[in-house]
This record gives structure tokens, C-alpha cells and sequence, in this order.
């Protein structure tokens, strides 16, 4: 199976240059890419990655610092927009602007990388242009190199291999099945009444992102000191993302290693209407004491759980299965009536038409279960759905 490994690349100084360089043009050819396609459709007509990728190849003679980037990864960031110009529609994909996307650039082409292990603590890789650059082994390779990723994060560059592993993806391994929702009080919660919660920020950390945002808008445009703040922000940012991965990665192991099938709700649904300050249907708790910093955060790390879980599923013989998310939070689990009135209050579901009353977020996730079983045919189907399914003349009499 195809998996990543990222380690922390520890560049000369000429190479970092180097690397900007690279990630500059990579960006340049997207926008410029992205422009022409627009232009085109704007007047009826197409262009895709095999005519852009010729012409990128005459750009060179003209822009030779376009020359100074391996012509593979530039090749690559046309492929990329390709793909997702047809994912998005043309108009919807986003410019990459110096500021807001940090240099990324990819190898796609094994023959052109070679890794080794040097020490105990450092191994090396030698990339097209940039030659050999150390990295820090944290941990086994696992398998052979597919391609390979060079991102700059914060102020820390790093390279994500991808890695054949070698590795077959697991049998069904036969546990009980489990809903997940998303909680209101804490970020992951089971139909069994498993929940799952991190800190994101520390309150000293919550106190110098506020600090930084206020110091970020007295300064000018354009200034030392707005460059340095910014910075700051920068590396403060990729601490939180750093540890929300690894909280995703260690609950999305940890449910597909005791659980056959994951039921979970679809993005989709759920992204339309939710936001930091929550929905008219479930508002989010805490905004104000939190001003909202780790529910948006959540929001955000809802569909980096599913990722997590569809990957780590394959490792340990589990599923998932998204079912949406209509109604979930107010119908009861036990006798299916749907009532925004059973809803207490945030924490509280106690059914309006049964005596079920208990965690408001367990009683969603065990509605969530519910749909997943009658989508999967693994369980009852629900009263409201069997009703349906009954002739017409016996619902008429
Ligand atoms: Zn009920």
C-alpha cells in the first residue's frame, strides 16, 4: 500500500535559496497556467497539461530562471493543476499567492531520487538540481520510494516520501461496528459514549496568537517588523497543525484498530452550514470563551479524521462508511421521533415522545451508526424507513 513518511530536511544555505527558487517558479507556471485556461474557456476554448507542458518547455529559452527548476517538477505542478481544474471547474481553483501557499514542490520520478542512511540520527537524499540534503532518520523508510515532496512549513522545510510498503491491505477483522460524530463539547464522539479530546492551544499560546493577530494589523504593509510577525504567526501555526495530525492519527488508529465498520457523516452535508460559531440546528459551545479557536480548528480537522480513517482502515481490516448527516442530533436513538425540542440543551437529549434521555453527542452518533448499518445492510433498518417501505394500500388502511 502507498503511505507517507516526512522527515525534517536540513538544507545549506545555497540549497534553501535554491529550493525558494524552485517553489517560486512552480508557483509562477501554476497562475500563469491557471490564466491561460481561464482565458480559454472564457472564449469557448480548451487547453490541458499536454499543450501547456509544451509550451512551458519554449518558455524556458525565453525565462532562464524557469530553466533553473527541475523541468520535472514544473511538469508536475501543470499536472496538478490539471487535475484539479477537473476536480473543481477551472474557475474555482485558487491563484497561489507568495504569501498564503508556502513552497511546494514535488519529484514524481523515483530513477531521479536516491536515498540512504548515513548516521544514526541523519540520512540523505539526492534531488534533481539541489544534489544530495541531509534529513533527520526519525524513522524507517518501510519500503520503496514513489515519488517525493519538498514543503516548506512554518520556517522548517521537510520532504514527504511516498512509500511503497509492501504491506496488503488487511481482511475484515470482524469487530463491532461504531457511529462517530462530531462533538460539541469534545472533538470525537462514539455511539458506544467513547469520547476523544485535545487541547489544540495552550492558554499561553491562545494569549500570544491574540497578541500577534492585534500586532499583525497596527503594522504597516510591507514592513521588517510585519514580515517578522508574521513569521512568528507562521511557526506558531504549523505547532498546531503538528499536533492536530498526530491527534488524528492516533484516534483514527485507535477506532479502526477496535472497530470493523466506522459510520461516519458525510463532509459534505455538514460543511455547508458549519462554522466556527456552529449552526442554527447546533450552535457551538464556547465560542465566546474560546472565541471559537479550537471549534474552527475541529471544523477543520473533521475531514482530515476521515482521511485518517479511510488510511489507517486498510492497515487494520476496518471500513468506513459516510452516510449524511440530515437530522441526526435531533432525532431520538431509541424510538426515532425527530423533535428540535428533545434537544435540551447542548449537552442534554431527552426524547420528547420515550423516556430516552443521555449525551446529546452519543445519541447522534448512534443515530449516525444506525443510517451506516441500514446503508450497509448490516442492521434493522430504522422505524421511520421500514414504515416507507410498506405497500401503498397497507399505509392507506
Ligand atoms: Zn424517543
Amino acid at each position: 500500500m502507498l503511505t507517507g513518511r516526512r522527515y525534517l530536511l536540513a538544507f545549506t544555505p545555497e540549497q534553501e535559496t535554491l529550493a525558494e527558487l524552485i517553489g517560486d517558479a512552480c508557483r509562477a507556471v501554476w497562475n500563469t497556467a491557471l490564466e491561460q485556461r481561464r482565458a480559454y474557456r472564457q472564449r469557448g476554448a480548451f487547453t490541458g497539461y499536454v499543450e501547456q507542458a509544451r509550451q512551458l518547455a519554449e518558455a524556458k529559452k525565453d525565462f532562464p530562471w524557469l530553466a533553473e527548476a527541475p523541468s520535472h517538477t514544473l511538469q508536475q505542478t501543470l499536472r496538478d493543476l490539471e487535475k484539479a481544474c477537473k476536480t473543481h471547474g477551472t474557475f474555482k481553483v485558487r491563484w497561489r499567492s507568495k504569501r498564503k501557499s508556502p513552497p511546494s514542490f514535488r519529484f514524481p520520478d523515483p530513477r531521479h531520487l536516491a536515498v540512504e542512511r548515513v548516521s544514526h540520527r541523519w540520512g540523505r537524499v539526492r534531488l534533481p538540481k539541489l544534489g544530495w540534503v541531509r534529513f533527520r532518520w526519525t524513522r524507517p523508510l518501510g519500503g520503496r520510494v514513489r515519488n517525493a515532496t519538498v514543503r516548506k512549513d512554518g520556517r522548517r522545510w521537510y520532504i514527504a516520501f511516498c512509500v511503497e510498503d509492501g504491506l496488503v491491505e488487511l481482511a475484515p477483522n470482524g469487530k463491532a461496528p461504531v457511529g462517530v460524530d462530531r462533538g460539541v463539547k469534545v472533538a470525537v464522539v462514539t455511539s458506544g459514549g467513547w469520547m476523544c479530546d485535545r487541547e489544540f492551544f495552550t492558554p499561553g499560546e491562545t494569549i500570544r496568537l491574540k497578541r500577534l493577530q492585534q500586532q499583525l494589523a497596527r503594522q504597516r504593509k510591507e514592513s521588517t517588523r510585519r514580515a517578522a510577525t508574521r513569521a512568528k504567526l507562521a511557526r506558531l501555526n504549523a505547532r498546531i497543525r503538528n499536533r492536530r495530525a498526530d491527534f488524528l492519527a492516533w484516534t483514527a488508529n485507535r477506532l479502526t484498530r477496535d472497530h470493523g465498520l466506522i459510520v461516519v457523516e458525510d463532509l459534505k452535508v455538514k460543511n455547508m452550514t458549519a462554522s466556527a460559531k456552529g449552526t442554527m440546528e447546533r450552535p457551538g459551545s464556547r465560542v465566546r470563551q474560546k472565541a471559537g479557536l479550537n471549534r474552527a480548528i475541529l471544523a477543520k480537522g473533521w475531514g482530515g479524521l476521515l482521511t485518517a480513517l479511510e488510511h489507517k482502515a486498510r492497515y487494520n481490516g476496518s471500513r468506513v462508511v459516510r452516510v449524511p448527516a440530515a437530522y441526526t442530533s435531533q432525532r431520538c436513538s431509541a424510538c426515532g421521533q425527530v423533535d428540535a425540542k428533545s434537544r435540551e440543551s447542548q449537552a442534554v437529549f431527552a426524547c420528547t415522545s420515550c423516556t430516552y434521555a443521555g449525551n446529546a453527542d452519543v445519541n447522534a452518533a448512534k443515530n449516525i451508526l444506525a443510517a451506516g448499518l441500514a446503508v450497509t445492510g448490516r442492521g434493522d433498518l430504522a422505524i421511520g424507513r421500514s414504515a416507507k417501505r410498506q405497500p401503498p394500500e397497507t399505509r392507506a388502511a
